[in-house]
């Protein structure tokens, strides 16, 4: 019980966020009673299978603007508040908690144990210290506010809690139990959709590589202007890889009303131009002229795919560079920079998913993520329609938002 305490604040959400608001809030006012509800029987439960359980915490990228740009939805707000609050104050508060985090190449951040264990038991063993209730198994049905101004949770049919202030963390609000409530309240939700999902393709140049990647390809639908580039990786569904799984999350509402059936078109080259490629060809003409387009692979392509490419485009396996007609050799040419294919649905990157669309970003004020339209009602996390690309930046999101909401609420 918290008798000797002040203020009594909720912050319904046991995820990433709520942990962090909730830890937020206790290290800057010891005097606040703090519930945080939880309706599953777990904690942290994304946390726990984050990064394929290694937790990818946050990303190495320090500068405000650069981070912000790996948000489709959300960038200018976190833009702002990534001054306050950026990976490098998570690295630190993670250190100052004997907690190191590594790089890897491709800037990803992880617990150095490759666990994710790591941060749930760095979380727990800090809200044991703090005066934090944790309510496992308790979703909060309903929420309104009393004439007094204050919070009235409903709990289940006979129990109702009153509190000063809540911060709803809730993650995605698909089926959420409060998108009602939160209406009520006069917040709009943006239209949800799935993002971070790879593309299925029934494509014969693709069908029997599950397995092959590019380390850089760029792929677009109908504007090469807002093309994604990056790792592709051939799947035995299709084509995923983080240079899909940003076009993904780029396009998560186009894609959505298209009903995940669209063309996209894909430069196994990267940047590659036609001219670069002609240019290439034309080198091999003279150097290799009586060797076989099929079995003389350019730019480091993997050996099946320029070998599918070539049949594709209708190139025997006889052709050598110099019997190479103009006609096929255009063909190869849009093969290798702008491959046209059909997506015939999605399938869920079992590594890492979030929603695209929440509570309007509007009606928040992201100096302190409090509502607009409430006062003190607080928001954080993947409940806002905020969402970033893969590797690291929609936990770095939680835990900036978070710690805004708790700052903010430790002022109450
Ligand atoms: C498989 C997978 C792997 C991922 N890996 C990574 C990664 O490595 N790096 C990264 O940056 N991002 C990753 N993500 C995305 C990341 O997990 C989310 O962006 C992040 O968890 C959002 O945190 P959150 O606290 O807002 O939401 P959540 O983590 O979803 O937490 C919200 C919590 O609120 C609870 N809740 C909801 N409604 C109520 C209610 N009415 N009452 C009580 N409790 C309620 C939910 O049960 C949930 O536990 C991954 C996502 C998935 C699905």
């Amino acid at each position: 019980m918290h008798q000797s305490l002040n203020k009594r604040v909720a912050i319904i959400g046991g995820g990433a966020a709520g942990f962090f608001t909730a830890l937020s809030l206790a290290e800057q006012n010891t005097s606040v009673a703090i519930d945080l509800f939880e309706k599953r029987k777990e904690w942290l439960s994304k946390v726990r299978v984050s990064g394929g359980g290694r937790c990818n915490v946050t990303h190495h990228c320090f500068d405000p603007k650069q981070l912000s740009e790996h948000y489709p939805r959300g960038s200018r707000e976190l833009r702002a508040a990534f001054h306050a609050w950026q990976p490098t104050d998570t690295i630190a508060w993670f250190e100052e908690r004997g907690i190191d985090l590594k790089t890897e190449v491709d800037g990803r951040m992880f617990p150095t144990t490759d666990d994710s264990q790591t941060i749930i038991d760095c979380f727990m063993s800090e809200v044991a210290q703090h005066s934090i209730q944790l309510k496992k198994g308790q979703g909060v049905e309903s929420i309104s506010v009393t004439a007094e101004g204050q919070f009235l949770l409903k709990l289940d049919e006979q129990t109702y809690e009153n509190y000063d202030a809540v911060c709803l963390a809730l993650g995605s609000m698909k089926g959420s139990s409060l998108e009602g409530s939160i209406q009520k309240l006069g917040h709009h939700i943006e239209p949800l959709a799935p993002s971070l999902f790879a593309f299925n393709v029934n494509d014969s140049r693709v069908q029997s590589l599950s397995g092959v990647s590019v380390p850089k390809a760029r792929v677009w639908l109908d504007s090469i202007k807002q093309s994604q580039m990056g790792p592709l990786l051939i799947t035995h569904r299709g084509m995923s890889g983080p240079a899909i799984l940003k076009l993904s999350a780029w396009k998560a509402r186009t894609l959505k009303d298209q009903n995940y059936h669209f063309t996209f078109y894909v430069n196994w080259l990267g940047v590659s131009t036609h001219d670069e490629v002609l240019k290439a060809f034309n080198r091999q003409r003279i150097e290799a002229g009586k060797r076989s387009v099929k079995n003389t692979p350019l730019f480091e392509l993997p050996k099946r795919l320029w070998e599918s490419l070539v049949s594709y485009a209708q190139i025997s396996n006889e052709t050598t560079w110099s019997q190479l007609s103009k006609k096929a050799e255009q063909s190869l040419i849009t093969e290798l920079i702008a491959g046209r294919y059909e997506a015939q649905g999605k399938t869920t990157n079992k590594e890492e998913f979030v929603t695209c669309g929440g509570v309007s970003r509007k009606e928040i004020d992201f100096k302190s993520m409090e509502s607009k339209c409430v006062p003190k009602l607080f928001f954080a996390g993947e409940c806002i329609d905020i969402d970033g690309i893969t590797g690291g930046f929609n936990f770095q999101a939680a835990w900036t938002t978070g710690r805004l909401a708790g700052t903010a609420m430790a002022q109450i």
